[in-house]
């Protein structure tokens, strides 16, 4: 059983893989440069011991209180893994955040910026942090409205926070592509670098239109359940 599941993700990770590297190309793209996110929310430990041992790294996890349960003994698996948070932050949880996790994907608002400057103060760790940003402006969703960036990325700036580029979300069930290139064309403008962005149903077009990380769960682990 646990043999069959490793062959299964061992698998679906080298498809990934490949598909990566078809758009990398295609985009004159180096695939060094982009980094494949595991996201493994909802995935037991079960299901993620066969990636780790696979020798994949990257990991996303959308909430602390998961992640707290799992992670700590995942991660004596591999000295190098990297654990990403992707979901939405509360302040509150800040200091929380800064010692689980590796790299933060969510960092959307001023008193956000304050919280996790504090904790990376208080810890003396200065994580990467991706600006997320509300790409569709819907009003349901998290991130920054694009109007609201300059001011976020000077508080980052005075916060000491390292900005490691910007993230989205686009909206559901419509093509994504021009949502992609608003982002890229935002991430220029303002001199960033990195850009995470792309799922399972989408991460081809990301590659293409820039994306340094992209986010995949499903089609890693199978539908969620
Ligand atoms: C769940 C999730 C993903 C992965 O979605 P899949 O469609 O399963 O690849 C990516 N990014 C965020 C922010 C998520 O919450």
């Amino acid at each position: 059983m646990q043999e069959a599941i490793r062959e299964t993700a061992q698998s679906r990770l080298n498809e990934i893989t490949a598909q990566m590297s078809a758009a990398a190309k295609l985009a004159t793209r180096v695939p060094a440069d982009i980094t494949l996110i595991a996201v493994s929310k909802t995935r037991s430990i079960g299901e993620i011991e066969p990636l780790i041992r696979a020798g994949h790294q990257s990991y996303g996890e959308n909430r602390i209180q998961e992640a707290q349960t799992k992670w700590p003994e995942l991660k004596k698996l591999d000295a190098g893994i990297v654990l990403h948070l992707i979901g939405q932050l509360q302040s509150n949880k800040a200091a929380e955040a800064v010692s689980m996790f590796d790299v933060i994907h969510s960092l959307d608002r001023l008193s956000l910026a304050t919280a996790l400057g504090k904790a990376m103060r208080d810890q003396g760790r200065f994580l990467p942090c991706f600006i997320q940003v509300n790409i569709g402006a819907e009003p349901q969703k998290g991130g920054c409205a694009i109007e609201a960036l300059p001011e976020l990325l000077a508080a980052t700036k005075a916060e000491n926070i390292p900005v490691a580029g910007l993230m989205c979300l686009p909206p559901a069930d419509i093509e994504p592509a021009p949502y992609f290139a608003l982002l890229a064309e935002l991430s220029a403008r303002y001199g960033l670098d990195g850009l995470s962005m792309g799922m399972s149903g989408d991460y081809q077009t990301a590659i293409m239109l820039g994306a340094t990380h992209i986010r995949v769960g499903s089609a890693l682990f199978g539908e969620r359940g």
